[in-house]
């Protein structure tokens, strides 16, 4: 079942929304990709005969705190959708908001994180709080779970989910709250436009079929890249982890990053790519810099004889057009992660490269799915989200549904 064929005549549809933007000083949004992201799907309730009652989380809030209100942003979400949006102040006091909504209307609640039970966890416990202390506190708040995950559905006819940020979390209104209604509960446009792009480069991707990954840490990336190798055809290994690679191979690396308790991953994974005949591409030259600035001097060496005093923080011009051939190549591409340091300017040039050769094969009709926050973000910077597949919005659950895991917030609906 899904929207497009569910009947909402009548019904009120409680939507779980990823409504986690970034806000300023004055607490204005400045980046509104996920309220435009989710329109579709409450247009679509609407204009079925339904009315919605939209349920997000916005930062980290420890309790009631006006700094996380989700009024900040009703302007922006009464711009994008062209509808006057209601709010209920609390959560759990909107059964009169909740009743008097009318088909066709729309109702926020307030920050659901400003309940602890809506994550489950427990707050305020003093940090030298005993075992015995954690353990009822835990308890305690998932006994609360129960009752606060009760009251939310009880708004509602239907549950949607279209907040796939947050569905590696089983928190009340991700996961648990879909139980209440067991023939009632749908994926969301976003949700289902993010695991059909994701499945398809999972498990039906046209070959040749390349990962590139980039970032600083091997050790953050390392169960992705395990996952990836009985799936792909070849990795580019690009970013800081660059460095971890050249040195576990007795390479020079200088000052670049580098974890010498990874070099032993490192090593256990060329093993297995070889293993399994999955090509791995290096970066053999870099762009070094002699200090992590903007301003830095920079000159160009083999990525595994970096002078003392260097440190690597892009990939050379070699791998550049080593990297855009074997690209070219390839008719599934998926991204996670920058190949050097692209916040600054000086450095910014071989994801560059990399962004580029990915809108030019997706030109050429290659799948590309790009991922995770960096290399999201320097789609955008490029201007280049329009030229490759799909862009995805959930970082942390974008990885974990690629590694392999089960993600609550899907399960709980399939
Ligand atoms: P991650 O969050 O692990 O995907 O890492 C993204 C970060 O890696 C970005 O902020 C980049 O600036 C950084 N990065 C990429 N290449 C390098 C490098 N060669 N040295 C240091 N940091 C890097």
């Amino acid at each position: 079942m899904t929207i497009d064929n569910y009947d909402f005549t009548g019904k009120r549809a409680l939507v779980r929304v990823d409504f986690n933007v970034p806000l300023n000083e004055k607490f204005e949004v400045t980046d509104d990709t996920r309220i435009r992201a989710a329109i579709p799907t409450i247009k679509k309730i609407l204009a079925g005969g339904g009315s919605v009652i939209l349920m997000t989380h916005l930062g980290r809030p420890k309790g009631f705190d006006e700094k996380y209100s989700v009024k900040h942003i009703i302007p922006t979400v009464e711009k994008l959708l062209g509808e006057k949006v209601l709010y209920a102040p609390d959560p759990m006091k909107a059964d009169a908001e909740a009743a008097a909504l009318k088909p066709g209307q729309v109702l926020l609640l307030e920050n659901l994180r400003y309940y602890a039970e809506e994550e489950g966890k427990p707050r305020g416990l003093a940090d030298d709080a005993s075992e015995e202390e954690k353990k009822a506190a835990k308890a305690a708040v998932k006994e609360g779970q129960k009752e606060f995950t009760k009251k939310l559905a009880s708004y509602g006819d239907t549950y949607v989910n279209d907040a796939f940020g947050t569905a590696h979390r089983a928190h009340a209104s991700t996961a648990l709250i879909a139980d209440y209604f067991p023939k009632d509960k749908l994926f969301g446009y976003v949700m289902n436009g993010e695991l059909k792009a994701i499945d398809k480069v999972l498990e039906t991707p046209e070959r040749p079929y390349v990962a590139i990954v980039g970032g600083s840490k091997v050790s953050s990336k390392i169960t992705i890249i395990e996952n990836l190798l009985d799936k792909v055809d070849s990795i580019i290994i690009g970013g800081g982890m660059t460095y971890t690679f050249m040195s576990a191979m007795g390479g020079h690396v200088g000052d670049s990053i580098n974890e010498p308790d990874m070099c032993e991953t490192a090593r256990d994974i060329m093993r297995k790519a070889e293993h399994k005949g999955v090509k791995i591409l290096l970066a053999g030259d870099a762009l070094c810099a002699d200090k992590f600035a903007e301003d830095a001097r920079t000159q160009v060496c083999p990525s595994n004889a970096i002078p003392e005093g260097w440190q690597g923080l892009d990939i050379g011009p070699e791998s550049r057009a080593r990297f855009r051939e074997h690209i070219l190549e390839c008719r599934t591409i998926l991204w996670n992660g920058p190949v050097g340091v692209f916040e600054m300017a000086a450095f910014e040039g071989g994801t560059r490269a990399v962004a580029e050769a990915i809108a030019e094969a997706t030109g050429a009709g290659a799948f590309s799915l790009v991922g995770g926050g960096d290399s999201v973000a320097a789609v955008n910077k490029f201007g280049l989200a329009d030229h490759v597949s799909y862009v995805s919005t959930g970082g942390g659950a974008l990885l974990e549904y690629m590694e392999g895991k089960v993600l609550p917030g899907v399960a709980a609906i399939r």
